[in-house]
């Protein structure tokens, strides 16, 4: 099966920024865009995206999960990167047109369609590294992705990393390509020094979240993850499980997580970990090293009560599950 990400839709959707207003969005082939190599996005990354995904169910309708809080993150990085400001409703609209133009390749359980809105800023002004592009295009790439985690039985190992820092701390929140540029060294770093699936980034002892997914420790009926703040990634994956881990009457806990009472909490026989996110959904983590240390987390195993919380998910995702919460469109 292809890498995640890989493949693509042959056509995209596309909206420029001239200054004043957007133009009306266009269907063009998904390899034909065109910017000068002085474009404001390939010298100060002017850039923010976003990640969503479209399930087909079983009366072959199509349902795009979250797509208000996507469209509204990407709103809010692009304002924080000062980037043009982008109408939320052309941008939904957008969206449903162009997964309605491929509604046909939307894979089957447990594939589905990853949507990739991606905004970026293309004033060729290489004068401007510090202010920013007056023009900007916004394009919806659509990749279809199968289940990488087949049905959840995977477990990965994290590295602690309490000395380094994934992004700048007030940058975190903006789903930015910089930010992602910024982590690389270090992850490569944990694959390449202790076969590391991924680092778990906790400066100065806070726990904050992996490279490409935010971090959940459950430990019998409490589900315990870092506070929403500026310094890391508000997932729509986070926030459903948590709303779902509520509804089902768990103790969800966001408030501040030191590595000391993960790595306690972590040696209990029944405590779980888990990374959410929309390419992850909830993968169990097995193993976090820690100053050269390894440490089993609970029994080392994929965790019950991540599996329950990943396909309650799932379930609604794919409409096998009454959508109580109006997450589907
Ligand atoms: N943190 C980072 C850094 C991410 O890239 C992602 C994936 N978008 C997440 C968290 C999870 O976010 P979401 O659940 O919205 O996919």
């Amino acid at each position: 099966m292809a890498a995640f990400g890989t493949v693509f839709m042959p056509e995209m959707i596309i909206s420029w920024f001239d200054g004043n207003g957007w133009s009306n969005a266009e269907v063009v082939s998904s390899d034909s865009l065109q910017l000068h190599p002085g474009a404001h996005v390939l010298h100060y990354s002017s850039t923010c995206f976003e990640g969503l995904k479209a399930f087909r169910h079983a009366d072959d309708s199509i349902k795009i999960f979250r797509m208000d809080r996507n469209i509204e993150r990407f709103a809010q990085s692009s304002e924080l990167l000062a980037l043009p400001e982008l109408d939320k409703a052309a941008t939904e609209k957008m969206i449903l047109d162009i997964v309605a133009k491929f509604k046909n390749d939307v894979p089957e359980a447990p594939g589905s369609m990853y949507i990739r809105p991606t905004h970026i800023g293309t004033e060729p002004a290489i004068g401007k590294a510090a202010s920013p592009s007056l023009t900007s295009c916004q394009y919806i790439l659509l990749s279809p992705v199968g289940d990488y985690f087949s049905g959840g039985d995977t477990t990965l190992r994290l590295l602690l990393e309490e000395h380094g820092a994934r992004c700048a701390a007030h940058m975190g929140m903006i789903k930015s390509g910089g930010n992602y540029a910024s982590a690389m060294r270090p992850i490569m770093k944990a694959k390449a020094e202790l076969n590391a699936d991924q680092v778990l980034f906790c400066p100065d002892g806070d726990v904050q979240e992996t490279g490409a997914a935010n971090f959940l420790l459950i430990d019998g009926n409490e589900v315990i993850t870092k506070a929403l703040d500026e310094s890391f990634l508000h997932g729509v994956t986070r926030d459903s499980i948590l709303t779902i881990a509520r509804d089902l009457g768990m103790d969800v806990q966001e408030r501040q997580l030191t590595v000391e009472e993960l790595l306690e909490r972590a040696a209990k026989p029944g405590c779980e970990a888990a990374l959410s996110g929309t390419a992850a959904v909830l993968t169990s983590v097995g193993t976090l090293i820690h100053n050269g240390k390894e440490h089993t987390v609970g029994n080392g195993g994929v965790g019950q009560t991540t599996l329950k919380l990943r396909q309650a998910l799932n379930d609604i995702q794919w409409g096998k599950a009454e959508d109580k919460f109006g997450w589907l469109t």
